[in-house]
């Protein structure tokens, strides 16, 4: 499902070959694709064609200005989770009435800023942020739609660090309580109840808990509705998975989470959306890095690349499987060989993958780490010194920089001495 595949022995992002890229911006780079991205989102969109629906795209998998733009000109919508995302999306064009705004933790200066900016909604997570959201909007004079996120205590079998669903996780309200804080939401002016918002992890490879979760969202429905809030929307949330090792078993597809969507809630007659983030941005991006040196240790072979952890730090932050092919397309029965294949950062930590089979490759090969268009650019920083590396965006056969690579004079330029040590 996305656009990077082998051409006459060499890697190609839609029509660009990596190399080429590699040749005119350096080495480490992220590349995305715009044709995976459309296709992506276009799947989603399609998948809930049956009723009203908005796929908003979870701007924190990937919130490069580029990106944003590709998937609002094609009519997403965004789920923000900060003051900063809501006016990354702004700025890339997508009106505010496309704009929910999600997280557990927004601040009064952050809603007052998309209240003004113009808002789809509020995902409200708790009764305190409540009070808050409502103290806000009647001091600019207005009221505000609101959903409650709930948290229906499913285990969403994931990565405990993206787990959000179970009682313990910090996220929503526990859905037994759901009845009580709708009651009291009702009775602040400045908020208007117009839905439900649920969203149980990442990196979900089965449908199972989606279908828990959204049959208890289907049965709050009809008891809020009974106690006289009117819920007309449901924010089903994100979190569907992508195959990160191409043998594992495919996770479910997007018809197929349209069609639970349908059968679980669509007779209830609300509007759908979904914030779905990896599944849209995952596949449609690579990370591309160059092998610095192979060096035999006492029982292994170290692959050590110049990226690292701080620029792709989902195997250390969770133990991720990311495939790492070389960007020469391998000749068949080529020698294979096991690495492991670490960066240069001064910690252990820095590892991508331990005792990896691959074709064997040598210095200054070029090599792709597939599925790193989510949770990658966004998640990486400059620790020891290493300055943010470039994003670049294909289409078709043309490609453009979307954000460049700071140099060192930018990097440094960052910090300020104070007056006394001038
Ligand atoms: C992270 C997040 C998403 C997106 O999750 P993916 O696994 O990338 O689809 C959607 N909604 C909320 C509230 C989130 O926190």
């Amino acid at each position: 499902m996305d656009h990077f595949v082998y051409r006459g022995g060499a890697l190609y992002a839609e029509d660009v070959a990596i190399a080429d890229i590699a040749a005119t911006v350096g080495t480490p780079f992220y590349v995305y694709s715009t044709a995976t991205l459309k296709r992506h989102f276009s799947l989603f969109d399609d998948a809930l064609s049956w009723g009203d629906h908005l796929v908003c795209f979870a701007m924190k998998s990937l919130s490069n200005q580029a990106v944003i733009k590709v998937l609002g000109d094609a009519g997403a919508g965004m789920d923000v989770v900060s003051g900063g995302e809501y006016l990354r999306a702004r700025a890339a064009g997508v009106p505010g009435g496309r704009i929910v705004f999600s997280g557990v933790g927004k601040t009064a200066d952050e809603m007052r800023l998309a209240i003004e900016g113009g808002i789809r909604q509020f995902n409200v997570e708790s009764e305190p942020e409540m009070i808050v959201l409502d103290q806000v909007a009647r001091s600019l004079g207005v009221v505000v739609p609101i959903t409650v996120r709930v948290n229906p205590d499913v285990d969403a079998k994931t990565h405990a660090k993206i787990a959000t669903g179970k009682s313990e996780n910090k996220f929503g309200i526990p859905i037994s309580r759901a009845r009580e804080v709708y009651a009291m939401a009702a009775k602040l002016p400045g908020l208007k109840v117009i839905g439900i918002d649920v969203h149980i992890g990442s990196q979900l490879t089965e449908l199972a808990p989606f279908e828990a979760a959204y049959n208890k969202v289907a049965e709050l429905t009809e008891q809020l509705r009974a106690d006289g809030h009117e819920i007309s929307r449901l924010d089903l949330g994100g979190g569907l998975g992508i195959p990160y090792a191409r043998s594992n078993e495919a996770p479910p597809l997007p018809t197929d989470y349209g069609a639970l969507i349908q059968r679980t809630v669509g007779h209830l007659g609300c509007e759908i959306e979904i914030e779905p983030g990896r599944v849209i941005s995952g596949n449609a991006g690579l990370m591309v890095s160059k092998v610095l040196y192979v060096k035999s240790g006492e029982d292994r072979e170290f692959l050590i690349l110049d990226g690292a952890m701080n620029d792709l730090i989902r195997p250390a932050m969770y133990e991720a499987w990311h495939d790492i092919v070389p960007v020469i397309e391998p000749a068949p029965g080529a020698e294979p060989a096991t690495y492991d294949i670490v960066g240069p950062i001064c910690e252990s930590g820095d590892t991508f993958a331990k005792g990896r089979d691959m074709p064997a490759v040598q210095a200054d090969d070029l090599v792709a780490f597939r599925s790193a268009g989510a949770y990658g650019a966004v998640m990486s920083s400059e620790y020891n010194s290493r300055p943010m590396i470039p994003e670049v965006l294909v289409d078709g056969d043309q490609f453009a920089v979307i954000r460049p690579r700071p140099t060192y004079e930018e990097m440094i330029g960052r910090d300020t001495l104070p007056p006394w040590l001038e």
